[in-house]
């Protein structure tokens, strides 16, 4: 259960696009999250401007996690639209070609940035005959009407709170749109009125409907598959700053109209997404796909990144603010690697998160690295506080066990680690304000880096790493750069390269020197690199 629910902590607090306020959150249904964010249109590459949403509400759910809520995560492709229709002319194949390849291409993105799938992708096209019924139901209630060529039109006028989200009033809107009548638009009844429903032209994909062969217009089918999926009313609905008007006004008219219930409790929007301080476009040769960022930096940096500034704010992309990007995250993940150096160093075994964990699946949890086993084989989860962890240790044999050997002093300064997490939870609650949280982040890793060395006990350490974790995996950080998670990921070149370098080792026991330079040289132009320590020998990609 979300800790809202009885303990003291303060709210989770939105700031609510219908109200301009922020508002404590109340979830609809006890412990539960039911959210839609609107999807792209799967007719290209997505570039940085779509994952920014994407980003920030994976950020949000995973907080309600944390604290414990189960959420219900709906995000949709728009797979039927004019953009797809024309790529599918251009290549000369069928629509759902087009979409199926970018929704498959676009769920690579999304992994390579950690952003977890939803737990349901409706796509329009898989969900005709709902909008069909909705369609239905609206001209029933005379919220739409037919025109001759079988369009059916949103009758705007009739629903009299229409303007609310985007705060215009509908007055100003109407005589704004009386000169946008475009040719074939003339069967409207106001021009303010939208296409729920228009006919098919030559060549294009159609479906069969009470009114004529035709398809979709575009606002309904959010109406249509939030509904079916999360029921009348969200709790949070979400998207780009661009979409309030007139795509979520129009969900809003919709489906306010045909259900007679609110749509959404709470509105949320992020802001544009800029490069060097102009707008990203393609005309101004500025326009980058997520594919194009990711081949020049981590995708764990981009991802960092785009968390530095609040969702709110608009974020500017430069080739500077990246590399100071990189800078900044590789603080956070030599911080994790010390640490992991140091536990091994005591005999703990240290855990990564194997290959598959790190593929995010819908209900995944929060922690970004696997446990730590320490010597005495007590096993230090990550995700637990550190409150918790040093209960865990000491209940291991009524006392903390003396081959961990967590001292005094440290038991004392774990209060202090403590602290770190409720600045960060109080940032998260004041509006998912990820950019503090970053904050923190780094002010533990100060801290952390201070107060632990080779005197520190194995436990003392684990409980600092479990830390660390937990708050940069809230972000969906992973505190190593995905280059060196390749290398660990990939089990198969490990084994190849393990098995390399104990023939290696055998060569140079042998005193086969010439043999062993010609391994190290062999793995060398493979991309691996030895390095022999004290320890043994270790190797990472280059
Ligand atoms: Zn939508």
């Amino acid at each position: 259960m979300p800790r809202d629910s009885g303990g003291s902590r303060i709210m989770i607090e939105i700031y609510n696009t219908m109200s301009k306020q922020l508002e404590e959150f109340h979830a609809l249904h006890p412990g539960e999250v039911r959210m839609y964010v609107c999807g792209p249109t799967v007719y290209n590459l997505i570039h940085i401007g779509n994952a920014r949403p994407m980003l920030v509400f994976d950020c949000v759910r995973r907080y309600f996690e944390y604290q414990g809520y189960r959420v219900l995560f709906i995000s949709n492709f728009t797979d039927v639209d004019d953009k797809i229709i024309k790529k599918s002319v251009e290549e000369g194949v069928p629509a759902d070609v087009i979409s199926e390849r970018y929704i498959k291409e676009c769920k690579k993105d999304m992994q390579t940035l950690n952003i977890r799938p939803a737990t349901i992708h409706p796509q329009a096209t898989k969900e005709i005959q709902g909008m069909i019924d909705m369609i239905q139901t609206l001209i029933d209630k005379g919220y739409a009407y037919v025109a001759k060529d079988g369009t059916v039109y949103y009758r705007t006028r009739k629903f009299r709170e229409y303007g609310k989200l985007s705060h215009k009033n509908i007055d100003d809107l109407r005589s704004g749109a009386r000169t946008l009548l475009v040719t074939g638009e003339d069967q409207k009844e106001d021009p303010l009125d939208f296409v729920l429903w228009k006919p098919k032209k030559e060549g294009e994909p159609y479906w069969e409907s009470p009114w004529c062969e035709g398809r979709p217009g575009w606002h309904i089918e959010c109406s249509v598959m939030s509904r079916k999926y999360a029921g009348s009313t969200l709790d949070i609905h979400g998207g780009g700053e661009d979409l309030i008007f007139p795509h979520h006004e129009n969900e809003i008219a919709q489906s306010e109209a045909a259900n007679g219930e609110p749509f959404a409790h709470y509105w949320m929007h992020n802001a544009f997404l800029n490069i060097d301080n102009h707008k990203m476009s393609k005309s101004l040769g500025n326009f980058f796909t997520v594919r194009d960022i990711v081949a020049k930096y981590d995708p764990q940096v981009v991802r960092y990144f785009m968390l530095t500034v609040h969702y709110r704010s608009p974020l500017n992309f430069s080739q500077e603010l990246m590399e100071s990007a990189k800078t900044a995250y590789e603080r956070i993940c030599n911080c994790a690697a010390n640490l992991d150096y140091l536990l091994t160093r005591k005999g703990a075994a240290v855990t990564p998160l194997t290959a598959e964990e790190k593929i995010p699946s819908p209900q995944a949890g929060i922690p970004s690295a696997g446990p730590v086993v320490l010597p005495s084989g007590t096993v230090v989860p990550v995700a637990v506080t550190a409150e918790e962890a040093a209960k865990l240790l000491a209940a291991e044999n009524g006392t903390v066990s003396a081959a961990d050997g967590l001292t005094e002093a440290e038991a004392d300064k774990l209060g202090e680690a403590d602290a770190f997490r409720a600045r960060f939870e109080k940032v998260m609650d004041d509006d998912f304000n990820t950019a503090d949280a970053i904050s923190v982040l780094f002010d533990l890793v100060k801290w952390v880096n201070s107060s632990a060395d080779e005197n520190s006990s194995a436990a003392f350490l684990a409980v600092l790493r479990a830390e660390l974790h937990t708050l940069a995996g809230i972000l969906g950080l992973r505190c190593e750069m995905d280059g060196q998670a390749a290398a660990a990921g990939d089990d198969e070149l490990a084994s190849y390269v393990e098995g390399r370098i104990a023939e290696r080792q055998a060569a140079r026991k042998a005193r086969d020197f010439a043999k062993a330079d010609a391994i190290r040289d062999e793995l060398k132009e493979k991309g691996i690199l030895l390095e022999d320590t004290r320890d043994g020998v270790k190797w990472k990609k280059a």
